[in-house]
């Protein structure tokens, strides 16, 4: 494991990889940033970043702190490894695929966790968030080309086609969210056929297509030290 990733270390308890348990508001706070992370919440007056939109913690309103190259480096990891809910470990392995493909590591990178399964039943509007997204994936709520797939970090492929199951279609969870799609709009990568609730990959995004505020460039240099 090469120095950046040990001085992360503090995500692993007992050389275990822990993942995190407390409050996700918490999480945009600290990085300072809207993650999207509790659905409906996120949209509403409700949202603790809206309400209080400076770090957690005893210190968080201290202002005129500065971070160092790696400090930022690091932030801008959790913030992208925070948003798709990775753990360290999961979140290294995208960044050495990515790394092994043509192209910019960084922009493969996001590329291939927008291609997750869990990601993008979120993106197409069955669910409000990409926990939720996970969460229905592992209960086998969909269908990738007519066949059940439980593997939220299953990738998907240029024409593959995902639909919520004949039985999951009347789930209150799945209804409200493709209600709630037009809020936030489905990229223009995929396709969603709303009253079959079924969704296509037309093409790959581009570096274009994810508008989120991210620096993966950050992100290459940090696991590059
Ligand atoms: Fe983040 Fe959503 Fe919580 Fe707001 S409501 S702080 S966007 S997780």
């Amino acid at each position: 494991m090469d120095a950046a990733r040990q001085k992360d270390a503090g995500y692993r308890k007992g050389g275990k990889l822990s993942r995190y348990t407390g409050s996700v508001c918490r999480l945009c706070r600290r990085e300072n940033l809207k993650l999207f992370l509790k659905g409906d919440r996120c949209y509403s007056d409700k949202c603790a970043f809206d309400r209080r939109g400076y770090p957690p913690g005893q210190h968080g309103q201290r202002r005129g702190r500065k971070s160092s190259d790696y400090g930022i480096q690091l932030r801008e990891k959790q913030k992208v490894k925070r948003m798709y809910g990775l753990s360290e470990k999961q979140f290294y392995l995208f960044f050495e695929r990515a790394e092994h493909q043509k192209g910019i590591t960084g922009t493969n990178l996001l590329v291939l966790l927008e291609r997750r399964l869990d990601n993008v039943v979120y993106r197409l509007g069955f669910v409000n968030s990409r926990s939720q997204g996970r969460q229905l994936v592992k209960h086998n709520h969909f269908l990738v080309n007519g066949k059940k797939v439980n593997i939220p970090s299953y990738m998907l492929k240029i024409g593959d086609v995902v639909e919520a199951r004949e039985k999951s279609r009347k789930m209150q969870v799945i209804d409200d969210s493709l209600g709630a799609v037009v809020r936030r709009g489905v990229p223009q990568w995929l396709d969603l056929e709303k009253e079959k609730f079924k969704g296509i990959v037309k093409s790959f995004p581009v570096r274009e297509d994810l508008t989120m505020p991210i620096q993966e460039q950050l992100i290459v240099e940090l696991y590059s030290k």
